[in-house]
């Protein structure tokens, strides 16, 4: 029993709960049917290995709250090259700046694709085993502030925990002081701790002005931009209206051709 409780404490370590659930099952089967120890250990291995496949992924990719999948495998690298560096996209893609706990600005003109690679970029880290969180801003901060206490608490509780936080379209416009309380409470809790992205149709130095009161303004932007790996560009052609906006006028072609 001693042995056994040991083994079950190592695996809870190991954070190896598929083997640590099954272990009493299989240790009953290998028992029963004398099992040899590759056996029982393929087995137990086995089940640590479906249940990560089971509860991994998918569940990562929902809880993040991406509406609508973007993936750097569905991005064109060469639409916006110059805008968006395909070198500096695949090293944010590699999720190093996760390891290392850095944040990450993305700013540019709308249409450019800020967002899909925000979430692209989410979409990697969860394949890479983190949990991620994917809102705009306006969204977490209204939720968080028409909420239940206990909804918002645990609400705000997550987006300063969570191992990557994206904040989709900040400073889209002025933000009023409990606003900017939370996302001060984001900021200060979450610097050198956990990586958060930031897009913005706007440049950082324009930020300032959403905040009702520039000191606060400042220490939020002090803890979320300074260190900030940045991808800041006031140039891009628009892929949606470029590119989608075309598809669309294509489709509507025949249509007119007829009339
Ligand atoms: P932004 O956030 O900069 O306003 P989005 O990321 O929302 O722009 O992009 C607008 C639309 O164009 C989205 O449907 C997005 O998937 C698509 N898009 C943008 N850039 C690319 C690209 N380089 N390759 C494929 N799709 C793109
Ligand atoms: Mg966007």
């Amino acid at each position: 029993m001693e042995m056994r409780h040991q083994i079950e404490e190592k695996l809870r370590k190991l954070k190896m709960p598929g083997a640590l659930q099954a272990l009493e099952t299989r240790l009953s089967e290998a028992r029963e049917n004398e099992m040899g120890h590759l056996e029982f250990l393929s087995l137990l291995l086995a089940d640590e290995l479906s249940h990560r496949d089971a509860s991994g992924l998918a569940k990562r990719l929902k809880a993040a709250g991406f509406a609508g999948e973007k993936t750097f495998e569905g991005f064109d690298f060469r639409f916006n090259q110059e805008a968006l560096p395909p070198a500096f996209l695949r090293d944010l893609a590699s999720c190093h700046f996760l390891e290392q706990k850095q944040s990450v600005v993305i700013g540019g003109p709308p249409g450019i694709g800020k967002s899909h690679i925000a979430k692209a970029i989410g979409h990697e880290a969860c394949r890479r085993g983190y949990e991620v969180l994917f809102t705009t801003t306006q969204k977490l901060l209204s939720q968080c502030l028409t909420a239940s206490p206990e909804r918002s608490q645990r609400l705000l509780r997550h987006a300063v925990r969570v191992p990557l936080l994206i904040l989709d379209d900040f400073a889209f416009r002025k933000v009023d002081a409990r606003e900017a309380e939370l996302l001060y409470v984001l900021a200060d809790e979450r610097i050198g701790k956990a990586s958060t992205v930031l897009t913005s149709n706007r440049p950082p130095e324009d930020w300032y002005a959403t905040f009702p009161d520039p000191v606060v303004g400042g220490a939020i932007l002090d803890r979320m931009v300074s260190a900030a790996i940045k991808l800041i560009t006031t140039k891009g052609r628009s892929y949606r209206k470029e590119v989608l906006g075309l598809r669309e006028r294509n489709r509507a072609k025949p249509a007119d051709k007829g009339s």
